[in-house]
């Protein structure tokens, strides 16, 4: 049996006058979303897509399989599809990023990473900060060709423009992969309103020097809004093996003292 650790915040920014993003928290799953398509949609997207996935809450990770989490991801997509046949919902659609502890590996510290679009999943551990996920834009699939520089992605005029979302009625190509959890990782599951605004490194920083994962999440959601805040800001932090005697981040006290913290059997 192991304790693991969570943090999720989501801020509407210094810009936007709305927050089309939503976070989950639930374990075993753990989600962000980023809600497109205008006035009073984006939100009702990402909102449906985590209120979906969030009925997988409370089901043991030992129960949980790959193949349930994928078919909640499909029918979040298709709940936000129907729902943006609405004259109002033209084009609505949501990113999601999402970690999820599945029935996956004999030691039990298999967590499942998938996403759409360009919501991020990272994992910070001994060895650095690791992307383990790939943007669904049309700047990266232009850097994938070889056609641009990684570094001529950033300020390209496509490089909002992401290329698979969930409420797009196409059909719904998930990128998912298994990552065994080490005693000291940390995972991050953000927004682009983060990933923008804070570099890589500066995001390991502040996780490393955070002491406790809803501490490392309200840094990391200030660190965007102090980069300017241009966009929504969501952060979920999720330490897989909440031991205060080998987790980097976990405060023995916090430990105790923090209501999100939750026993995986
Ligand atoms: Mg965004």
């Amino acid at each position: 049996m192991r304790r693991a650790m969570w943090g999720a915040a989501t801020d509407i920014g210094r810009v936007r006058r709305v927050n089309e993003d939503a976070v989950l928290a639930s374990p075993p799953v753990f989600a962000v979303a980023d809600g497109m398509g205008g006035h009073a949609a984006g939100d009702v997207a990402s909102a449906m897509c985590v209120d979906v996935l969030g009925a997988l809450a409370d089901i043991a990770p030992a129960r949980l399989s790959r193949e349930q989490v994928l078919h909640q991801i499909r029918k979040a997509d298709a709940a936000v599809t129907s729902a943006a046949v609405h004259p109002d919902r033209i084009g609505m659609g949501t990113t999601l990023c999402l970690l999820a502890f599945v029935d996956g590996s004999p030691s039990g510290r298999c967590v499942l990473v998938a996403n759409v679009g360009d919501s991020r999943a990272y994992r910070v551990g001994p060895g650095g900060l690791e992307q383990l996920t790939h943007d669904h834009t049309v700047t990266q699939e232009l850097v994938d060709r070889g056609e641009i520089a990684p570094h001529e992605a950033e300020g390209h005029p496509e490089s909002h423009v992401v290329t698979r979302s969930l409420g797009s009625g196409a059909r719904l190509d998930i990128d998912w992969r298994l990552v065994e959890a080490g005693p000291r990782d940390v995972f991050v599951l953000a927004t682009d309103g983060l990933t923008r605004e804070v570099p890589p490194d500066e995001i390991a920083t502040i996780v490393r020097a955070s002491h406790s994962p809803q501490h490392a999440t309200d840094a990391l959601v200030a660190a965007a809004l102090g980069a300017g805040g241009r966009d929504n800001v969501s952060v979920v932090v999720v330490v897989p093996d909440a031991d205060p005697a080998s987790s980097p981040v976990v405060d023995p006290l916090d430990a105790e003292t923090d209501r999100r913290v939750g026993v995986l059997a």
